[in-house]
């Protein structure tokens, strides 16, 4: 088995072998741009590593061979006294995961290596740095030592020659660190700082493998959803140097604004600088434009490859470059993260362009984007009083305390509070924070740092780089321009797309997008017309029907608007609450059938004029009703509520009979597992005439509206099924009422009866079911309690955080289908229900109806549409189309 690929050898379409970071600088070796030469050993390598701990035989004679051909290729051996050929040893997984794994820069320095190199490059200064810096790397990444401990001795050495700046340490200065340095790394390992070259590059690589499990990686993939069993590539690289002096740098940039789309010169420079001192936001960087004042030839060269690598890509790439001694070497690309409003605007301005069609614009978009446009954003027009403006780094209007740790903000957060994390700049060690925040604030660092990257990646609001803003984390406070002070506490409002910062909680709008969605035009922002376009051509594409779960009119109306193509799940339960309570109490207390009769009679005309209003909502369309479902206690009173008013009465000797009958109507429907009790089906069969009252108001509703000269289509839905007897049973009685109204209006009434599959046992007899059932709903809720055995109103509070830590699943079944258990149902309940009734309409219910992986998944099955909350129907109609290819 090969385990390592020069990077002449691979390309960008091999991610999950050479890593995003390995592909990519195949890819752009390939291109023949200017890439310093090197190779990759692969994810399956580092997996190799992480099962077995060793590495896999063979790995380290192909590492030498192609070793040797990057010394060939350089001139120069790795380590060698007189000229030393230097590497960097890089993690680059299949998805991104910035500033999560580890990399060591210079490997090869030694005591005589770093003497060869500063003759070299006639710069005793930038030898000395390099060799500090790899010292600090390695300690940190390799042997795990604090880095505090070398940080502290850093300031300690500028303390002592009066200056804030590394930049006037002098040669002498870091020479005296490096002694420091090997200092501490002799009293933290008890060993000297390796000098062999080759045993620094082994350690660095397999340091490397073993920062794919490191805390914050591990946390950051449950995050993103990145599977845990991927592993990281390493990519060796033969370094070029940003530290040279000022005709060197580093530098990052994007081909075109990730925060809005626009096109132009976006990015960050940073003069005689090494590495990660960019993204660090150590010091301040200046935009890349003034690159050009700096070195022009460098600057048009890149213009130039920026160029090249979007017309090769297609997409907007983001970049890493340096520039040693004024030649430019690229480090990095990839296609760049962005904002949901930048990938919307991308994709249609790259349709325009011509240089993508609409069915890969739709695929350019995710329904988690679009979810993220949908926010709610701050009221301008409201009065403000701003502090101060950053640079917006990513989207969104986020309200809070401001807290000034990461700690903190997650204390503050956990006891459910709101907070806004404050930093003069993060780091990796902040992402639990970062999580727990609602948004980020730092005052140093651009687009391209830390805190921007990340908040993106998490489509958290962050607004970065505000200068303006004097932030104290020691004190706990930040200083605006005007004096004001913020302390630990106060509230804030941060705006992620515009930068601004404000004092206090500014009040939030409805987003343009939902304006549109409720029926706004387009209008002439370029977002909007962007989303209408790709939201058109979706609807064209998938196959997937979406409707929606709607109770009411009103959010009938609203999920029409959105694009609903019908009800799938009109849940009745609301119906019976309220003042109509005591006649449901009367029901469930009549002694006989004439009092049961007059309390189904009360109910009847206000259970027909809630179907009028919502047929009326969804004229000429599919509207699914349920019969009532969940436990018959549930409309009754609480039981300690009850006691306490029976026994004041008694204590007064007063006796009311109705209050002592309902007690014991109490005592007797209280369940242990009400959940798995007396509902859905099992109510119908058990309280005479309660599923007729219902299919009798739907019926007369429909025939009413019929005569009106409307297209009323309800359907009528069974819950909780479990055997194909007790749907014969109920489809009867059902038919039986069907048939009465339609005889008594004149009104021929075509209505579907079907219903849910939310039981394992009706997947799996779904054959049987399907006799009796005209349709299918699959009641993803319930078919996943049932199928765990979790109780869904429990469980997430009590438990599944410790599952989902220790990696039992990675995102909660209740959000996402759980493609091998309760999807299986789904999908066995579909090929046999389809096995009896070939024409067998089949949809889906559940929570996961709005959700996009689950959509996917629906529409492998070959379900007939999903049905969802109204404000997730917009993500359903999209997801249902990036499902088709
Ligand atoms: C379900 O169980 O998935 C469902 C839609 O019904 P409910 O959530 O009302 O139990
Ligand atoms: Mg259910």
């Amino acid at each position: 088995q090969k385990y390592v690929y020069d990077f002449s050898e691979g390309n960008k379409d091999l991610k999950d072998l050479l890593g995003g970071k390995g592909a990519n600088l195949a890819e752009m070796t390939n291109l023949g741009l200017p890439v310093p030469p090197g190779f990759t050993i692969t994810t399956e390598a580092c997996t190799v590593y992480l099962e077995t701990g060793e590495t896999p035989g063979g790995l380290d004679d192909e590492v030498a061979t192609h070793l040797e051909a990057l010394e060939k290729a350089r001139g120069k051996k790795l380590g060698d006294p007189d000229d030393p050929l230097l590497v960097s040893v890089r993690s680059g997984a299949k998805f991104s995961m910035p500033g999560m794994m580890e990399t060591v820069l210079n490997v090869g320095l030694n005591d005589s290596s770093v003497e060869g190199l500063a003759r070299q490059a006639d710069n005793e200064r930038f030898a000395w740095d390099s060799y500090r810096r790899l010292i600090q790397m390695f300690g940190k990444t390799v042997q795990n030592i604090e880095g505090e401990a070398f940080e502290d001795a850093i300031e300690e050495i500028k303390r002592e020659k009066g200056t804030q700046n590394d930049l006037d340490l002098d040669a002498g200065d870091l020479r005296k660190l490096v002694d420091v340095y090997k200092g501490i790394v002799r009293e933290h390992t008890g060993e000297d700082f390796p000098q062999d070259p080759r045993e620094q590059m082994t350690a660095a690589i397999n340091a490397v493998f073993d920062s794919w499990n490191s805390d914050r990686a591990v946390l950051y993939r449950r995050q993103e959803r990145i599977p845990a069993d991927l592993g990281t590539a390493v990519n060796v690289v033969a370094m070029v140097f940003g530290n040279m002096g000022m005709d060197s740098g580093t530098g990052v940039a994007f081909t075109r604004d990730p925060g809005t789309g626009e096109q132009g010169v976006y990015g960050d420079y940073l003069q005689n600088a090494q590495g990660e001192d960019v993204v660090a936001g150590i010091r301040n960087t200046v935009p890349l434009q003034d690159l050009e004042k700096i070195d022009k030839t460098s600057y048009d060269r890149l213009m130039d490859i920026m160029a090249t690598l979007e017309g090769h890509y297609r997409d907007l790439c983001d970049i890493e470059f340096t520039i040693e001694a004024g030649h430019l070497w690229m480090l990095q690309t990839r296609v760049g993260k962005r904002t949901a409003a930048a990938a919307f605007r991308i994709a249609s301005q790259l349709v325009d362009e011509g240089v993508i069609d609409l069915d890969e614009a739709v695929q350019r978009v995710t329904g988690e984007q679009l979810v993220h446009l949908m926010f709610p954003q701050f009221d301008t027009s409201a009065k403000v009083h701003q502090l101060g403006r950053g640079m917006s780094a990513s989207p969104g209007a986020a309200v809070g305390k401001a807290v000034f740790d990461s700690y903190t903000a997650v204390k503050w957060s956990r006891s459910g509070e709101n907070v806004i994390l404050v930093r003069r700049e993060t780091n990796p060690d902040d992402l639990n924070g970062m999580i727990a925040a609602q948004g980020i604030l730092t005052s140093r660092g651009g687009k391209t740092s830390h805190a921007a990257v990340v908040a993106r990646g998490m489509g958290k609001t962050c607004v970065c780089g505000a200068e303006e803003l004097q932030v104290n984390t020691k004190r706990r406070f930040l200083t605006a321009p005007d004096g004001t002070e913020v302390h630990e506490g106060d509230v804030i409002s941060i705006d992620g797309s515009t930068g601004r910062v404000y004092l206090g909680e500014v009040p939030v709008v409805d987003s343009p997008v939902v304006e549109y969605f409720e029926g706004a035009a387009a209008g002439e922002d370029d977002l909007v017309q962007a989303v209408d376009r790709i939201m058109k051509h979706a609807d064209e594409k998938r196959r997937l029907g979406v409707r929606a779960n709607a109770d009411t009119a009103e959010d009938a109306e609203r999920a029409r608007r959105f694009g609903a193509e019908g009800i799938g799940l009109c849940r009745t339960e609301h119906m019976f609450l309220g003042e109509r309570r005591q006649h449901v109490e009367r029901l469930i207390l009549a002694e006989d059938d004439d009092q049961r009769d007059q309390a189904l009679e009360a109910l009847l005309p206000l259970q027909r004029w809630d179907f009028l209003q919502l047929l009326t909502a969804m004229d000429g369309l599919p509207t699914t009703i349920r019969l009532l479902d969940p436990p018959l206690h549930e409309f009754l009173p609480d039981i300690t509520e009850l006691s306490v008013r029976v026994a004041l009465a008694e204590s007064r000797g007063e006796k009311n009979e109705n209050d002592l009958r309902l007690m014991q109507a109490v005592h007797r429907l209280h369940e242990a597992n009400p959940m798995l009790g007396l509902r859905g089906v099992r109510l119908g069969l058990v309280v005479p005439g309660l599923f007729n009252l219902q299919t009798r108001a739907i019926a007369e509703a429909t025939a009413q509206l019929v005569k009106l000269g409307k297209e009323p289509k309800p359907e009528i839905m069974i819950p909780l099924v479990g055997s194909v007897q007790e749907l014969e049973i109920i489809r009867a009685d059902t038919e039986k009422v069907l048939a009465e109204v339609a005889e008594e209006t004149g009104i021929d009434l075509q209505i579907l009866v079907g219903t849910m599959i939310e039981l394992p046992r009706a997947a799996l007899t779904a054959d049987q079911i399907a006799e009796s059932a005209e349709f299918f709903s699959f009641g993803t809720n319930d078919l996943t309690q049932t199928t765990w055995g979790f109780s869904r109103d429990d469980v997430e509070a009590a438990f599944f955080s410790t599952y989902l830590e220790v990696g039992i699943f990675g995102v909660s079944p209740f959000e996402t289908i759980d493609v091998d258990g309760v999807g299986e149902l789904v999908r066995i309940g579909t090929e046999k229900g389809r096995a009896t009734r070939p024409d067998l309409k089949v949809g889906v219910c559940g929570e996961h109806g709005g959700d996009p992986d689950s959509v996917h998944f629906f529409h492998q099955v070959g379900l007939d549409y999903v049905s969802c909350s109204p404000f997730r129907v917009p993500v359903a109609r999209l997801e249902a189309a990036r499902a088709t290819v």
